[in-house]
């Protein structure tokens, strides 16, 4: 397998991070995960924008251009032929003696990533999945795509455990977002769902699911929803590059609506994959 190291593609076992990598040491980096289906990577243009953007909130130089960081992933992609999975890369401020304090601007970034093979979710996609109410501890910038993922990494293994798909997060009363996922319900005809600020991350597949809400006149509503309101929906979904639009029927053993995927949802599924490189319906 090939890897990308700084602005190289090179042998995934030739890599070497120092210790003292400051994404080791603070998990101070940020990163992206894009979509590849049948070689083509969907949507990374907007990945990619998330990606300097979220570098910019953290003052991280990236010392590529887009256009150049575009292009590596390509090579990544092409490099290890990959057809179905996902490209993750991140980026770290860069290996220094430990120090809180950022390094001198003199000290470069570090680029890693790598690709995985995996086909799309269809059972999921198809039969819903159960989700776990999780109070969410995670920091204030949520809206950051940040290394630091030990809240989400605890919220998820709690699901795990419990037998779910995912962690559907809550600061007191009011639903959030998952673990690594956005959510939504549907009610009356109407998509709820958290507003873009800094208490979810802005998922790429959420900026598209409210694109095809609107194609096919359902209305969106950006307000948060509290458990109970959630719990009270016709249909809930939980979205990202990799859960495209998975539909949740259940919550905490609560069944949502009449406890099957609802009738939005799987016209969201249809307006969602009329969308992606892919020939083949499921
Ligand atoms: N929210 C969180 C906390 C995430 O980690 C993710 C993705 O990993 C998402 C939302 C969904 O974002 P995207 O659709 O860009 O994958």
């Amino acid at each position: 397998a090939y890897s990308l190291w700084n602005d190289q593609i090179v042998e995934e076992g030739s890599i070497t991070v120092s210790p003292e990598d400051r994404g080791y040491q603070f998990g101070d980096g940020i990163y992206e995960v894009v979509k590849v289906y049948n070689g083509q990577m969907f949507t990374a243009q907007e990945h990619i924008d998330r990606f300097y953007a979220s570098a910019e909130k953290i003052r991280l130089v990236i010392p590529y251009t887009k256009d150049v960081l575009h292009k590596l992933l390509h090579d990544l992609i092409e490099a290890n032929k990959l057809d179905n999975g996902h490209v993750y890369f991140q980026i770290t401020r860069g290996t220094v003696s430990r120090n809180h304090v950022f390094p001198d601007a003199s000290v470069p970034a570090v680029l890693t990533g790598n690709v995985k093979v995996g086909e799309r979710s269809i059972e999921n996609f198809q039969n819903g999945v159960k989700a776990t109410f999780v109070e969410d501890i995670r920091w204030l910038r949520c809206d950051i795509k940040s290394l630091n993922l030990l809240g989400a990494v605890l919220a998820k293994q709690e699901a795990s455990e419990k037998g779910c798909y995912e962690a559907i997060l809550h600061r007191g009363d009011t639903v959030t977002e998952c673990s690594s996922a956005n959510v939504y319900g549907i009610k009356g005809g109407k998509l709820y769902t958290h507003p873009a600020n800094n208490f979810i991350l802005n998922g790429i597949t959420r900026q598209i699911i409210l694109k095809c809400a609107t194609e096919i006149g359902l209305p969106v509503i950006e307000e948060a929803m509290t458990k109970g309101d959630l719990l009270k929906m016709d249909e809930v979904i939980v979205s990202s590059v990799s859960s495209e639009v998975t539909p949740v029927i259940d919550v905490d053993g609560h069944a949502i609506g009449t406890g099957a995927v609802g009738e939005w949802t799987r016209k969201l599924q249809e307006a969602f994959e009329a969308k992606l490189p892919i020939s083949i319906k499921s």
